[in-house]
């Protein structure tokens, strides 16, 4: 008689933010989590569609505790409860702050792997919608723009904006310079100058931002921050940029 082979079923419970949501079968959903404890997890939400009292907290944005069930023989765990640890209620009422919030998710959403906790991105991100609930919609972009620079450096993608990648030659303090996201940062003039251009000002506030204080930046310098970030994710997404 062949030996049983013991299937080990964990349960684990965590924090978590629901990231994307895809109807399956009849009545089920497959939804894509960032936990605290385990990084990404791919569960099955069983029946979630047809009884809408079990699953009703699984919404994006909110703060969420789960209980799932992981096997060693399936990728996909299975849900067994959601309940709302902390709704962000003021996102949701505004169109600016849920696509700013929209934004840092995909972010993440393309970082984070199985099995891997990311405490910074945890953190940051939690922090950003925390804030983004609290904060003036004029200050939306200023707030997605420091948060991405920090969620791009707590990735390992951070970009180098103290001195030219090429040549190692610190950026003076007083002139613009050109980022270049596939290059990794800063690129002099000698070295070609290709990339976006940001003023003197601008660049420092990235530099600050990253350290983690957020300074008054305009929307012109907020915008451009995140374009460099959105960028930047998607060439790491692809396996593009150094
Ligand atoms: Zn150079």
């Amino acid at each position: 008689m062949a030996p049983r082979v013991r299937l080990s079923t964990q349960r684990r419970r965590s924090a978590a933010l629901l990231l994307r949501r895809v109807a399956y079968g009849e009545s089920d959903w497959i939804v894509q989590l960032f936990t605290e404890v385990d990084g990404a997890v791919s569960a099955i939400a069983r029946r979630a569609r047809r009884s809408s009292k079990r699953f009703a907290a699984l919404e994006p944005l909110h703060l969420l505790r789960v209980e799932y069930e992981v096997s060693d023989s399936r990728d996909l765990a299975t849900l067994t409860e959601v309940k709302l640890q902390l709704p962000r209620l003021g996102l949701t009422t505004s169109l600016a702050k849920m696509e700013a919030a929209g934004s840092a998710l995909r972010w993440v959403r393309g970082t984070i792997t199985r099995n891997t906790p990311e405490p910074r991105l945890w953190a940051e991100t939690n922090s950003l919608l925390d804030r983004l609930v609290l904060c003036d919609e004029t200050q939306v972009l200023a707030k997605l723009a420091g948060a991405g620079l920090r969620l791009l450096d707590a990735a390992g993608w951070g970009l180098e904006l103290g001195q030219c990648v090429r040549c190692a030659k610190v950026c003076p303090e007083n002139s613009r310079v050109r980022i270049d996201v596939p290059a990794g940062g800063v690129v002099c003039r000698h070295c070609g100058s290709v990339g976006k251009v940001a003023s003197s000002l601008q660049r420092r506030r990235f530099v600050e931002a990253v350290e983690g204080v957020d300074g008054p930046i305009d929307t012109v310098g907020a915008k451009l921050a995140i374009d460099l970030v959105t960028s930047a994710f998607e060439a790491h997404g692809r396996g593009e940029a150094t």
